[in-house]
């Protein structure tokens, strides 16, 4: 059982998912990170039931829903809510995103994990056949944050301050992607990455791992 696994990563508004879209059009299969804590914040998810746990039915809208803005205002200004969080989130989606790509053994697809914070959780990650980074400086992912998302300047800096830094995320790059241009630069860029890809080497795609958030079921696999 064997497969192309990469990591994709890149700090908020760097464009990555931009980049992950494309990936896809170009037949990699992305498993998504975001999309899958989403899924485990969904009503009667492991994740969000955690949540309440903590934080109460204050971060539930009146239909059970959760409410992204209270979680973001008591996890983006308080570190030791913010590790809770983490805490609660992180295993329970390295265990979803290990399935996904154990899905994709011996398909010969080239399996992305679009990871956003693969620096800041780097020894909890399987191994990759290889690393690629959307890299942009810092102020233009700013200025994009606040022009394109409705973000605040000091929201942006903040999140931004939180997150590992554009060095540390270069420093494990084995393909930078440059997004510091148009988005037309991309295309070829992501050509490239595709070919770049299907030259690296196969590696096992990740076991099913032990660690699991509190209330969560163990897995089937
Ligand atoms: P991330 O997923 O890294 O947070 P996004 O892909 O959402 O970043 O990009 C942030 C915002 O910037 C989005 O609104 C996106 O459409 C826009 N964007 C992405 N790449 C470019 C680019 N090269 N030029 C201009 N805007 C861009």
């Amino acid at each position: 059982m064997l497969v192309i696994l990469l990591a994709l990563t890149g700090g908020i508004g760097s464009g990555k998912s931009t980049v992950s879209l494309l990936l896809a059009a170009n037949g990699a299969v992305i498993v998504d990170a975001d999309e899958v804590a989403k899924q485990l914040q969904a009503p009667g998810g492991a994740v969000l039931a955690a949540m309440v746990e903590r934080w109460g039915s204050g971060i539930l809208q009146p239909h059970g829903t959760l409410n992204r803005q209270a979680v973001a205002d008591i996890v983006f200004n308080d570190a030791d809510e913010l590790r809770a969080l983490n805490k609660m989130t992180h295993p329970a989606v390295r265990r979803e995103m290990a399935r996904q790509a154990r899905e994709q053994a011996d398909t010969g697809a080239v399996t992305i994990m679009d990871t956003p914070l693969l620096v800041e959780t780097f020894d909890k990650q399987p191994p990759f056949s290889g690393i690629v980074v959307v890299d942009v400086p810092p102020e233009v992912a700013v200025e994009r944050l606040m022009r394109y998302r409705g973000f605040s300047d000091v929201d942006a800096w903040a999140r931004i301050s939180q997150q590992a830094d554009r060095q540390e995320r270069l420093g494990i790059a084995g393909f930078v992607i440059d997004n510091s241009g148009p988005p037309e630069a991309l295309d070829e860029q992501v050509l490239r990455m595709m070919a770049w890809a299907r030259t690296l080497p196969h590696v096992d795609p990740p076991p099913a791992p032990r660690e699991r958030v509190a209330g969560d079921q163990p897995s089937a696999n």
